[in-house]
Formats: C-alpha cells, structure tokens, sequence
C-alpha cells in the first residue's frame, strides 16, 4: 500500500526535537509490508500541511499518516489544514467529545487537572473533519484521526510518541483492512545449486506474470543446497491469486528442466 508520512512540528525542523515518529512510524509500517513511498516534515503551518496532503493526494496515496499538532493550544492545527485540503467542515463529533471528557474525568480524580469541565480549548481536540472516526487515546487526551477520502486513507496521530505508537497499534486493524486484494504466496523446493542460475528464469516469469514477485533463498548447506522459490501475489480473490501463482510456478519448473 503506497504510504507518504508526514511529520507536523516547527521544533522537527529548527532541530530541537529528533523526529523519531517518521522513523517508528516507517519501520512499523514497512515490517507490516506497507510500502512507504515519502516522508515530510513541516512546520506547524496551515498552508505548509494542507499543500503536502494536497501533493500526496496527487500522488495517489493509499494512506497517508500524519503524525503531531492534535493538541489543545492554538498552535496545534493540523485537523484545520487537514479539513480545508479535503474540504470537509469540521465539527464537534460526539463520541471524540465523550473521550476527551471521560479523560478530564479521569484526570481531575488523579489531582492532575484542577476541574474536570470541558473548556472551548479542551474541545478542540474533539473538532474534527466531517466522516472522521476518533480512536481512543489510552496514554494522553486527543484522539487519534481516521478519516478516507475516495481510496486514501489517513490517519492522524499525536505528536508525543508514547501516544503516536499507542494509536498506531490501534489503527493497524482500520488502515489494514478492506485493503483492495489478497496476499497469497506459494513455495517451490528445486534440486538447483546455483542462484545465479535462477536469475533468467525469474525475469521471464516476472516478465509473464508481472502481478508476481518470484524469490529465490537457499535451503541446505554444501552439496546439499537447494533452493526454495517463493511466489507471491496480490489479487482480488484466493482463487485468483492461487491460480496464477501455480502457472507461475509451473513456468519456473518447465524453465529449469528446459535450461538447468
Ligand atoms: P500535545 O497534546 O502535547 O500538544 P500534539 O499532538 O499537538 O500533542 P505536538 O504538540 O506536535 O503534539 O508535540 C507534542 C510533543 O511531542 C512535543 O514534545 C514534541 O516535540 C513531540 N513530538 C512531536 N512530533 C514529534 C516527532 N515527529 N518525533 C518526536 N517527537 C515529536
Ligand atoms: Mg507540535
């Protein structure tokens, strides 16, 4: 799924914070085989954010995370920018709103806030774009974001990074699913030796089945190597998928016979 991330905060780029968001964020990402294709970081500017969503818009994201700016002060504005680039209003949506209470709720009978009531910059952090669903923040008080506009997804998340990987985790299930197709991966175990052998082989099947990705990783040590080829694709249906990838491989078969 063709990723952008971009990461909000002027003290990310005058270098008083180390942006270790974009880092966590990508490396979660990419081990969950989202591909990501930009990273961004901009100041906390109306302009600056909504022109990279626009820019990634363009691009055909499939997702796009955005992570910082969700807080209660003035300056925290990326739901604003995020809303005039999808021109969406934005409101109070009530079940962000009973979050962001039951926190201060919470809070006050911990002794960290002096009263519990929610204050216009306390509500803030339940404005959000029209058609966006707030995920729960366990570790601080304004929620996460998901929101899609025609096949991007985007989500957004805190700045402080205990709360960002906390409602990453969370969203995996929301930025994974209905993911247009299936994964499906198939394995072949061949009497070849030597890699370098299977490299021909591998661009005409790649060259045939360019919806497959063949892999080759040797099995076995000394006389006894082997290789096992992994096939994968992604379709729209198991059916599909396990169809192609056994004419894949049967290719990959025939070509050795024929060449190894
Ligand atoms: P808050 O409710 O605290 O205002 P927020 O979502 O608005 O949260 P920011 O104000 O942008 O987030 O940042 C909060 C804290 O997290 C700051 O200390 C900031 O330096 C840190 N932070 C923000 N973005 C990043 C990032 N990309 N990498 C690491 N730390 C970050
Ligand atoms: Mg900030």
């Amino acid at each position: 799924m063709k990723t952008f991330i971009i990461a909000v905060g002027d003290e990310l780029l005058s270098g008083r914070t180390l942006d270790y968001n974009s880092y966590w964020i990508s490396k979660r990402l990419t081990g969950l085989g989202f591909e990501v294709s930009g990273i961004s970081v901009v100041p906390d500017s109306l302009k600056e954010i909504e022109e990279i969503v626009l820019r990634y818009l363009e691009k055909e994201a499939q997702l796009i995370v955005i992570t910082g700016g969700l807080g209660p002060t003035p300056g925290d504005i990326t739901l604003e920018a995020l809303s005039k680039a999808l021109r969406r209003r934005m409101s109070v949506e009530p079940r962000a709103l009973e979050m962001v209470k039951d926190k201060y709720r919470q809070l006050f009978e911990a002794g960290h806030v002096s009263n519990p009531d929610i204050t216009e910059d306390r509500k803030k952090m339940a404005i959000l774009p029209a058609d966006s669903v707030p995920i729960f923040n366990a570790v601080g008080v304004a929620p996460g974001v998901f929101l899609t506009q025609g096949s991007t997804r985007i989500l957004v998340l805190p700045g402080v990074p205990s709360e960002m990987m906390y409602i990453l985790e969370m969203a995996i299930p929301l930025i994974s699913e209905k993911i247009g197709g299936v994964i499906r991966i198939a394995e072949l175990v061949v009497d070849v030796g030597d890699e370098s052998a299977l490299a021909p082989i591998f661009r005409e099947v790649m060259q045939k089945f360019p919806q497959v990705s063949v892999k080759s990783y040797p099995a076995g040590f000394g006389d006894q190597v082997r290789m096992r080829i992994i096939a994968s694709t992604k379709t729209n249906s198991v059916k599909d998928g396990d169809y192609i990838l056994s004419k894949a491989l049967e290719l990959v078969k025939s070509l050795i016979k024929n060449s190894i």
